[in-house]
C-alpha cells in the first residue's frame, strides 16, 4: 500500500510494523500487544540556574517488557517529544530482539539544546533528571537501563550512574543501572565506537552476500566505494573513520548542521572532525567544496549513503532524487515510510536502522554483563591463552630450526599469535559475530519469501517473530 502523505517518525514506524505483521500469522491479540507502547512517563522539573528557576521536560518510555531490564538511550534535543520517544522505544524492542540482546525496548529524552548550557549546568540538569527517573525505578539495573543517544555521551552516563549509586548505596550492582559509562567509571572498552563500528561490520557482512550486493547494483568490496555521511557525531564519525582507514572506502561528502563538504577525491575524516571540534562546524574547512544547503549533498552521486544524524531526512520531498544505490541507516528513522516506498521502487537497497545501528545496544549489553559480573572480560583467560599459544610457538620454532632455509615463521606471526585477547578485542569480536549473525537472519528471510520485499520488512519479521515467541511462551 503506497503512502500518500508524509508520515511522522512515529507514523513511519507504525506503517512499517503494519506492513510486516500483515505477512505474519500471529496468535490473536499478540499483534496489538506488540504494537502499543506500554507506558510513557513525562516529568517536568525545575533547576535553579543563572539566578532563576528553569523548567525542563523529560520522558522515559517503555515499549515492551517481554524481557527485563528494558533498554534504550537518553536523547538531549529540542525536538524531543512523546511521539518521538515512543517511536524510538518501539525500535529498541525490535533492535534488541534482532541482535538477541535480552532486553525489552525503552527510550528517554530531554527537551534541551545541550550546547546552550555550561558543563556544570548540564551536570545539575542531568542529575536532577536522573533523580526523577531513579525514584520511579525508570533507571534501575534490573528494570530499566539507559545509554547514550544524540546529545549525550559518556559524561552524562557517569553522572546518571553516580546519582543512582548515591540513592541506592547498598545496591552492589548499581553500576549496571546505565551503560555507555567512561571506561574508568564502570564502562567497557569499545562502547564509544560501538555503533559506528557496528555500521562498518554491517556493511562488511552485506558485501559478503553477493546476491544482496547485486540487488543494489554494486559489485566488489568496500574498497574504493564512494561514501557520503550525514552527521559527524559519535555514530557518523566512527563509521566514516573505520570505513576510510580499514576498508579503503572514499568519504566524498560530509553533511553537518552548518552545511556540507564535498570532495570527489575523498575527505580526511579525522581532519574534518578536528575542524568541527575546533570551529563548531564544517564551514571554512579547506580541501573541499562547501555547500551551505547541506541536504543537497544527500542527493549527490555515491555508492553508499550513511545518514547518521536525524530522523526524516530522506523523505517524500527528496527520495526521488537520491542517487545512492545503497543506504545504511546509521541514525534512527532517517528514511520516512513514504520515502521507503519510492526508494524501493527505484531499486535502492536500504539496510534498516533496527539492524544497522544495533552495535550500540550490543556493546551496552556486554557492559551490563561486565557490571553484573564485576570482572573485566578476558581477565581470567588472557595469560592462560598466551601460555597455550606459547607451547605451539615453541614447537614451530623447533620446526623452524630443523627445516633451516626451507621454511620459517612469518615475521609478525609470533608476536600476533602469542597475544591473548584483551577486553577491546573480545568486545569487537562479540560485536562482529552479533552483526554477522543478525544480517544472515534478515538476508535469508528477505530471500526466502517472495512477499518479503526488502531488508527492512525482513528485519521486522525476524524481530517481531522473536518478541511474539517470548509473549506466547510466557502467556502474557
Ligand atoms: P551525536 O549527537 O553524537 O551526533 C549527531 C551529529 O549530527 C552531530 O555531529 C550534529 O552536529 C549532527 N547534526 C545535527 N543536526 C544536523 C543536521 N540538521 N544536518 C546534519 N548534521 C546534523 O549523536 P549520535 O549518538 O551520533 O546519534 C546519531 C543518530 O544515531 C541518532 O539517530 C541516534 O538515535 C542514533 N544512534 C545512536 C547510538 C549511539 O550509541 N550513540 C546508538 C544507536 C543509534
Amino acid at each position: 500500500m503506497a503512502v500518500i502523505k508524509e508520515p511522522s517518525f512515529r507514523e513511519s514506524v507504525d506503517i512499517m510494523f503494519n506492513q510486516a505483521v500483515a505477512l505474519m500469522d500471529l496468535p490473536p491479540g499478540i499483534e496489538e500487544k506488540i504494537r502499543v507502547c506500554n507506558s510513557t512517563y513525562t516529568v517536568r522539573f525545575g533547576v535553579r540556574l543563572r539566578g532563576q528557576m528553569h523548567t525542563f521536560t523529560g520522558y522515559r518510555s517503555v515499549h515492551s517488557e517481554h524481557m527485563e531490564p528494558v533498554k534504550g538511550g537518553i536523547r538531549y534535543a529540542l525536538a524531543v517529544d512523546q511521539d518521538e520517544v515512543e517511536a524510538l522505544a518501539a525500535l529498541m524492542t525490535f533492535k534488541c530482539a534482532l541482535v538477541e540482546a535480552p532486553f525489552g525496548g525503552s527510550k528517554g529524552g530531554l527537551c534541551i539544546d545541550p550546547r546552550q548550557w555550561e558543563e556544570h549546568e548540564l551536570e545539575q540538569i542531568t542529575r536532577r533528571f536522573a533523580f526523577e527517573l531513579v525514584k520511579r525505578d525508570l533507571i534501575n539495573p534490573s528494570q530499566n537501563v539507559p545509554a547514550p543517544d544524540m546529545g549525550t555521551g559518556e559524561r552524562e552516563m557517569a553522572w546518571i550512574a553516580d546519582t543512582y549509586r548515591r540513592m541506592n548505596t547498598t545496591d552492589i550492582n548499581g553500576n549496571a543501572c546505565v551503560t555507555g559509562k567512561p571506561a574508568h567509571a564502570g564502562g567497557i572498552q569499545g562502547r564509544v565506537e560501538a555503533t559506528g563500528r557496528g555500521v562498518q561490520y554491517a556493511l562488511r557482512e552485506f558485501f559478503r552476500h553477493p546476491e544482496d550486493v547485486k540487488a543494489a547494483n554494486l559489485s566488489g568490496t568496500l574498497d574504493g566505494k564512494r561514501v557520503i555521511v550525514q552527521g559527524l557525531g559519535n555514530v557518523g564519525y566512527h563509521a566514516a573513520k573505520f570505513l576510510q582507514e580499514e576498508d579503503g572506502s572514499r568519504i566524498i561528502g560530509i553533511i553537518e548542521r552548518d552545511g556540507a563538504l564535498y570532495n570527489p577525491d575523498g575527505l580526511n575524516v579525522e581532519k574534518v572532525r578536528e575542524w568541527i571540534v575546533k570551529h563548531g562546524g564544517v564551514s571554512g574547512y579547506p580541501d573541499a567544496t562547501h555547500h551551505a544547503e547541506g541536504g543537497a549533498v544527500l542527493e549527490e552521486e555515491c555508492d553508499i549513503l550513511i545518514p547518521a544524524a536525524l530522523e526524516g531526512v530522506i523523505n517524500m520531498g527528496n527520495a526521488e532524487r537520491i542517487k545512492a544505490p545503497l543506504i545504511i541507516e546509521a541514525a534512527n528513522g532517517p528514511v520516512t515510510a513514504g520515502a521507503d516506498d519510492i526508494l524501493r521502487k527505484k531499486g535502492t537497497v536500504i539496510i534498516p536502522d533496527m539492524y544497522a545501528n544495533a552495535g550500540g545496544v550490543t556493546v551496552s549489553y556486554f557492559e551490563w554483563v561486565k557490571n553484573l559480573s564485576h570482572i573485566r572480560f578476558g581477565r581470567m583467560q588472557r595469560r592462560q591463552e598466551e601460555a597455550r599459544h606459547e607451547l605451539i610457538v615453541k614447537e614451530l620454532e623447533r620446526l623452524d630450526d630443523f627445516l633451516g632455509d626451507k621454511w620459517s615463521m612469518t615475521p609478525d606471526f609470533k608476536a600476533q599469535y602469542l597475544r591473548g585477547a584483551g577486553e577491546l578485542e573480545l568486545v569487537r569480536s562479540g560485536l562482529d559475530d552479533t552483526m554477522r549473525t543478525a544480517y544472515q537472519a534478515i538476508s535469508s528471510m528477505w530471500h526466502s519469501r517472495d512477499d518479503v520485499r526488502d531488508l527492512r520488512t525482513a528485519a521486522y519479521l525476524v524481530a517481531i517473530g522473536r518478541v511474539a515467541g517470548s509473549y506466547t511462551a510466557k502467556g502474557l
